[in-house]
């Protein structure tokens, strides 16, 4: 395997996978292949707090100018905001036409403890951290990036003094990059033993009764990551679409295997700083966020689901429910962590606004992981178009001429 491109090697190891997963008992698959998968998460978990707090130090300090900082922000957070609306109304979409719940009768009686929506406030208040090295020891993603990026524009404005503070986090930021780097070198396994379980665990049986659900959220994820970051990549930054997808794809994968953005981020940075020539600067700003608020594919998986509810205890949602159905998701995904599972749980908070039984939420629940792989993948190609947009925008994207993905 030694001169052969990483992203080849990830994709054999999704592969043999899924392979794998099909021929063996899920017990063994617990016991002797996930541990694989297991070490892999916890490696990549273990860089994600250092290198995200000391890449937005220096991604915040060296924007040099506040106005700028802001301006990306404003650019960020508004095509966030627009794509994951996208998102949602392709959903409702195919829900409308491919009427997944239509004639079919499962039992309903499974009761699922919905989570209470969380209040919007509440939710804005606790992005400030209390306690910074609180946030930095639990991982509260949101409140290191708004610490960080004081600590970004403190720098800027204290000059002199504070430079060897930005060559500390410099220096800092390089090595968590080598070692993400090191991670990487093993993802293709880690993606084998991630995978292997999860296919072994959902046998085809598991999956027929609920395959329209399972096809229209895929049909949707791939809708939108071709038309919509295609059409922004190309439109915006002037880059190939395929140049886009193949430089993301070892991050893709990633997504694809572990289910958590936020897990993935590690990677996404760097295949959107190395295949895809974004500067470090940007990329430290709008990944991190990304992979926190940005999630097209949950929205759209939320928008799928709400029809397929409603179709299954056959009750229409009006245009105006269906409207709604478009704030609260884009909300609700904005809320979900990037975590496993987080957009089941945000997914009782679109029910309830509409009406629909949270019953519902059952329904879904044992395909949840299957649905998950393909909104994470999409969820972290939107941070990455994201991040190749605002570069190009802002003068800050060198588009790679030759394939360099044998990194
Ligand atoms: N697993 C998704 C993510 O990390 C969130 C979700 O459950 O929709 O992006």
């Amino acid at each position: 395997m030694g001169k052969m491109k990483l992203s080849t090697k990830i994709l054999i190891g999704l592969i043999l996978g899924i392979v794998v997963g099909f021929v063996v008992s899920p017990d063994f698959a617990n016991t002797f292949i996930k541990p694989l998968g297991t070490l892999f998460i916890r490696l990549i978990k273990m860089v994600i707090v250092p290198l995200v707090f000391a890449s937005l130090v220096v991604g915040a300090s060296s924007v040099g100018d506040i106005k700028k900082l802001g301006r990306m922000g404003g650019k960020t957070v508004g095509y966030y905001l627009v794509t994951t609306a996208i998102a949602v109304i392709i959903g409702l979409f195919l829900g409308n036409v491919l009427q997944p719940g239509a004639g079919l009768q499962l039992p309903v009686d499974a009761t699922y403890a919905g989570k209470e929506a969380p209040n919007v406030i509440n939710v804005l208040l606790e992005i400030v951290p209390d306690n910074p090295l609180n946030a930095l020891v639990s991982g509260s993603i949101l409140q290191i990036i708004f610490f960080a990026i004081l600590v970004g524009i403190g720098i800027t404005l204290v000059g002199e003094k504070g430079n060897p503070v930005r060559s500390f986090f410099d220096g800092f930021a390089e090595i968590m990059y080598k070692i993400t780097g090191f991670v990487m070198e093993i993802a293709p396994y880690g993606v084998f033993g991630l995978i292997a379980p999860v296919v072994a665990a959902h046998g085809l049986d598991v999956l027929a009764p609920l395959a329209m659900v399972i096809l229209a959220v895929y049909i949707g994820c791939i809708f939108h990551a071709v038309v919509v970051y295609s059409t922004a990549v190309k439109y915006f930054a002037k880059m190939s679409p395929i140049t886009f997808f193949k430089g993301i794809f070892p991050a893709q994968v990633i997504a694809f295997s572990t289910c958590s953005s936020a897990g993935t981020l590690p990677a996404t940075i760097q295949c959107v700083e190395e295949n895809l020539g974004v500067s470090k600067d940007v990329a430290s700003f709008v990944l991190p966020l990304g992979a926190t608020i940005n999630m097209d594919g949950t929205a759209l998986y939320q928008g799928i689901c709400a029809l397929f509810v409603a179709q299954v205890y056959g009750l229409d949602l009006s245009l105006g429910q269906q409207m709604t159905v478009v704030l609260t998701a884009t909300l609700a995904s904005i809320g979900a962590a990037g975590v496993p599972g987080a957009g089941l749980i945000m997914l009782t908070m679109v029910l309830t606004s509409v009406g629909l039984p949270l019953d519902g939420v059952a329904l879904v629940a044992g395909i949840d992981r299957i649905l998950d792989m393909a909104r994470t993948t999409v969820n972290i190609t939107g941070d990455a178009s994201a991040a190749v947009v605002v570069a190009a925008t802002e003068g800050d994207l060198n588009i790679p001429v030759v394939d360099n993905l044998s990194a």
